[in-house]
């Protein structure tokens, strides 16, 4: 049978099988098991030539039952509405397995940002703020940055919403410039947020993390940040990276300065100089102690989940790994970390900034730090709890389906005390 790999799919079988193992009441797993809202819009956008394209929007809020949605707004030429949908049922887990005061949601716009100039982006981000404006708000629905937008494109997106309903909305939208209240440490929060996780998972493993082997697939906000602090907080050595056009491998270890320069100069890793060159899929391959994909979803499958030589799995992306590549992966031990506690960084930081902008009190950096350290060491040891709680009654489960059982359950019972089933 050809594997499953609609992402919404994907997100509705993990919730299934946790509703199946923590015995979910009926009504609450059917509430769940849909987004609450779904808005598509068709965005007219002013070109640089004159003409009129028109892009294709999306928000979805997936469940507000324990605050205003969250999540990410992504410009991606392979966007779908599965995609949104599923993006915002992993933030509703996500928001709920930190803690915070958050529901779940996810924006998308079918574009190509590499052939936009930043006028065209900018027509764009104030454009998708006009055909969403009735959906968002600081107490409605919160975005930020994910795949291929950035802080700047938060501040276009948080000065038209302004202009709109004519007062500053700071709280409208996370990852935004310093500038114009930002929050310290939000930028590199997702890849910090990762290193806490495997700190903790390394030291609960016994694996040293000095001169350990680490693989990262992706070179964006997330796996650059990755790659940075693992050399400068453990010590570990980078072995291999890759963009989207392919990676590169060198055994001794890469260097992030050169890396960064190479990416710069000629576009891409592989101007690195001095490694072997490597396809995407070898990347995965590689012997490692850390493999960490940091890209996009669907990327360990039935096909090379078996493959995978790494003791850590710390799935920095969203959904880089699907259901049936997770079975094999349990099978042969290794310690498959689930993407909506390890890269729950960026949205705990972004819930500082929300925090913030409605106090009008700012935070210093080590402050932020220590208080993301503490929520999602906490996600983590909670969900090693579980695992334990579950295995006293005779249940082996996994990591991810125990971090599925505790957010699912504080949703759950949120919609029940306030009366929807
Ligand atoms: N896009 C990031 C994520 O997938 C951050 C979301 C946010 O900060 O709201 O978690």
């Amino acid at each position: 049978m050809a594997e499953e790999l609609n992402p919404f799919k994907i997100a509705q079988r993990q919730l299934d099988d946790a509703a199946g193992i923590m015995g979910l009441d009926k009504q609450a797993h059917a509430l769940l098991r849909e987004p609450m809202r779904t808005v598509v819009a068709n965005i007219p956008v002013k070109m640089r030539d004159g003409t009129t394209k028109a892009f294709t929007g999306f928000r979805v809020m997936y469940n507000n039952a324990r605050g205003p949605g969250k999540g990410g707004i992504r410009f991606h030429p392979q966007e779908s509405l599965d995609t949104v949908k599923a993006l915002s049922a992993w933030m509703t887990w996500k928001c709920s397995l930190a803690n915070i005061q958050f529901g779940g949601a996810k924006g998308g716009v079918i574009c190509d940002t590499k052939t936009m100039n930043p006028q065209e982006l900018e027509n764009l981000s104030r454009a998708y703020m006009r055909a969403f404006r009735n959906v968002l708000g600081p107490n409605i629905d919160v975005p930020a940055p994910d795949v291929y937008t950035t802080p700047q494109i938060m501040a276009w997106m948080m000065d038209e919403y302004s202009k709109m309903s004519g007062q500053d909305e700071f709280g409208m939208i996370t990852g935004k410039p310093l500038e114009i209240w930002g929050s310290e440490g939000r930028f590199d929060s997702t890849a910090l947020g990762g290193m806490y996780v495997l700190r903790e998972a390394a030291k609960l493993k016994k694996i040293k993390m000095k001169n350990a082997k680490v693989v990262i697939q992706g070179f964006g906000n997330a796996g650059t940040f990755a790659f940075d602090l693992a050399t400068k907080m453990f010590g570990a050595k980078v072995v291999a990276i890759s963009d989207s056009t392919g990676g590169v491998y060198s055994d001794k270890g890469l260097d992030y300065a050169k890396l960064k320069k190479a990416k710069d100069e000629t576009g891409s890793v592989q101007g690195y100089k001095g490694a072997q060159s490597v396809t995407n899929e070898e990347l995965l391959e590689l012997d490692a102690d850390v493999l960490i994909p940091a890209a996009i979803e669907n990327q360990i499958t039935q096909k090379n989940a078996g493959k995978i030589n790494a003791k850590i799995l710390l799935e920095l992306a969203n959904g880089p790994v699907t259901p049936s590549a997770d079975e094999i992966l349990i099978q042969n031990g290794v310690f498959d970390l689930p993407d909506f506690l390890v890269n729950s960084g960026g949205v705990i930081v972004s819930y500082f900034e929300w925090v913030q902008n409605r106090g009008g009190y700012y935070w210093g950096e080590n402050e932020v730090y220590k208080k993301l350290d503490t929520i999602i060491t906490k996600s983590f040891n909670d969900m090693i709890q579980t695992q334990k709680d579950y295995a006293g009654k005779g249940k082996k489960i996994s990591p991810r389906m125990a971090a599925y059982i505790i957010a699912v359950g504080r949703v759950a019972a949120a919609m029940k005390v306030r009366g929807w089933y």
